[in-house]
């Protein structure tokens, strides 16, 4: 009998499900290493860094209360809604690369999301506390109450649960992300191209980057929706044992 028992929780059958996700996440995020470090060599005609891009758009949109700012690191640019900050990371701020410039447009499209509102950035930032908490304690308390489970108390069960039911709002967050990263592409692919800021001839190579980078997304998020169905397979199994 396999399901909870001892190595059989890492190694059943449906650890299937966690391999499949692991190739899909890899499979993207080499996808996107290998776009990105090809297009990070390709200097855009327009002459203009990241940093200049990204001043560009918000200000063709009337957003000027988002300052645009250096970071450290590599792909650590983000848009923060708090501080109303858009980072953008060194080689991205002072590059004139074709990938520089469909980052800082990209960012500038979560900017463009906050500026007017957009429904699904309000709610992935309303879950943010909520899923911070709930991803922490998931796997301790499913795996602790494997173990208080195996020891014969029904509390085990109840414990395996609530940590399933945190570790499903998880995955809901990373779904409620993917038509925020997409809209913000794609915002970033219309702003370049209205403000002509970018030539037509260059708009599929931004694409290509930007796309590349939502692939991370989408697999990431069907990683983890498998291992939600696996633990559902699982915690199901066990129950109709009992
Ligand atoms: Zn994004």
């Amino acid at each position: 009998m396999y399901g909870y028992g001892g190595y059989g929780f890492f190694f059943d059958p449906t650890y299937i499900l966690v391999l499949i996700g692991i190739l899909l996440t890899v499979l993207a995020s080499s996808r996107m290493n290998s776009t990105f470090s090809k297009y990070v060599r390709v200097p855009s005609s327009t002459g203009l860094t990241g940093c200049e891009v990204a001043r560009r758009i918000l200000e063709a949109n009337g957003i000027y209360d988002v300052t645009v700012q250096p970071i450290p690191g590599n792909l650590t640019d983000h848009y923060d809604p708090v501080h109303k900050t858009l980072g953008l990371s060194e080689p991205i701020y002072n590059s004139s690369s074709v990938a520089a410039i469909g980052v800082a447009a990209h960012e500038c499209g979560h900017a463009i999301q906050d500026n007017r509102d957009y429904m699904p950035l309000r709610v992935r930032s309303a879950m943010v506390p909520l899923v911070n908490i709930g991803s922490n304690v998931s796997w301790p308390m499913i795996l602790i109450g494997l173990l208080i489970a195996q020891s014969g108390l029904y509390f085990g069960y109840r414990m395996m649960s609530i940590g399933i039911v945190c570790f499903g709002l998880a995955v809901l967050f990373q779904l409620v992300t993917l038509p925020v990263e997409l809209d913000a592409s794609r915002r970033a692919l219309k702003q370049l191209g209205e403000t002509g800021i970018l030539p037509p001839t260059e708009k599929g190579a931004v694409r290509r980057v930007l796309s590349a980078a939502a692939m991370t997304y989408v697999a990431s998020a069907a990683a983890s929706l498998l291992q939600l169905l696996r633990l559902l397979i699982l915690f199901g199994g066990r129950r109709n044992r009992d």
